[in-house]
Parts: C-alpha cells; sequence; structure tokens
C-alpha cells in the first residue's frame, strides 16, 4: 500500500451511516452506469490493472461501493490514479463500461472539489497559458529552435468558458 492521494484508504473499521439511492442512482446515469447491476464481482478487472498494486481500493470495490451508493467512493484514489487504459473494460465478462464509468466519476469528483490540487492549477494555466507546461526559451535554444512563439488564447479562453470547464464546481 502506498501513500497515494485519496482520503478513503480502506473498509477497515468503517462504518457506512447509509446508503445513498440517490447517488447509485447518478452513478447509474454515468456513461457505462446502466450495467452496474450485472457486476457480480468476480474481480477480474483489478486482476488487470496496472495500478492495483499503487491504489487503497480495488477497482471490483469501486464498482460495489457505487452499487451499494456509497459516497465516500469519490475520495479513492482508485478515482484519480486510474490511466484510463481500458484493460479493466476490455476484461469484463459482463461487458461493463468500467473505464467510461470512471470518466464519469471523476466528473463527480471535481464537482465536488474531490481532487488532487494539481489537476485545478492544470486547469488554470491551460486558462491562462493556453498549454499545460510553459517551455522556456533556453530549453529550445538548446534544440537550435526559435524562441518559443508567442499563443494568442483568446479563442481557447472563450471556448474553455463555452465549455463551463472554469466553473464545474458545484456550490457548498
Ligand atoms: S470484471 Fe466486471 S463483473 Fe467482474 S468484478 Fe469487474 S466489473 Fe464486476
Ligand atoms: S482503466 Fe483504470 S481501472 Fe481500468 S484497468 Fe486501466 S487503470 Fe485500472
Amino acid at each position: 500500500m502506498t501513500d497515494a492521494w485519496g482520503q478513503f484508504k480502506s473498509f477497515d473499521g468503517k462504518k457506512f451511516k447509509a446508503m445513498d439511492a440517490e447517488f447509485t442512482r447518478g452513478a447509474s446515469n454515468l456513461i457505462g452506469g446502466k450495467d452496474l447491476t450485472a457486476c457480480f464481482q468476480c474481480a477480474k478487472c483489478s486482476a488487470g490493472c496496472p495500478v492495483s498494486d499503487k491504489v487503497n481500493i480495488q477497482i471490483h470495490e469501486v464498482m460495489r461501493m457505487l452499487l451499494f451508493g456509497l459516497k465516500e467512493v469519490l475520495e479513492t484514489d482508485m478515482v484519480w490514479l486510474c490511466t484510463t487504459c481500458y484493460t479493466c473494460q476490455e476484461r469484463c465478462p459482463q461487458g461493463i463500461e468500467i473505464t467510461d464509468i470512471l470518466f464519469g466519476l471523476k466528473n463527480m469528483a471535481f464537482k465536488k472539489r474531490i481532487a488532487p490540487p494539481g489537476y485545478s492549477g492544470a486547469r488554470q494555466s491551460l486558462y491562462d497559458k493556453g498549454r499545460l507546461y510553459e517551455p522556456t526559451d533556453w530549453e529550445r535554444d538548446d534544440l537550435g529552435l526559435d524562441p518559443v512563439p508567442v499563443l494568442n488564447i483568446e479563442d481557447t479562453k472563450r471556448m474553455l468558458k463555452k465549455t463551463g470547464l472554469m466553473k464545474l464546481e458545484e456550490d457548498v
């Protein structure tokens, strides 16, 4: 077990107050979520997951938490450490679109401000500078390239505003 990101570390000693049927309904409405009930916990998804030894909660456990309406699933590190490689989805004997569900969970978590800090920073950088990584002139110089071209980011800003990316968080 690593010190991976996420508040929810383990089921050990955890007491859940209530299963939230509304949350399960929301998860069922995610892309891929309609087949949640088909999961019979074979764990074939987890057996092939490349980050299974890096996370506190395995992907088959995430599936069960969703079905049981346990909102703490949004705080598990699996949501953000998933590489979206689609291996679990390919392996699932029930044809559940697991990775697509995880994309939806990322959105749900981000809206509730549950995300590693770097994600907000990356979004802001994209909005402010039009890129996630700022190349420097000396790096380009080393490669014999011209200085970093100035980007016109007004179109990017307009697009990001229109998609609602800058205001994803729900009011709390
Ligand atoms: S492989 Fe499919 S059926 Fe098996 S535990 Fe994972 S999601 Fe459930
Ligand atoms: S898509 Fe994510 S959860 Fe599925 S196998 Fe890849 S890393 Fe694991």
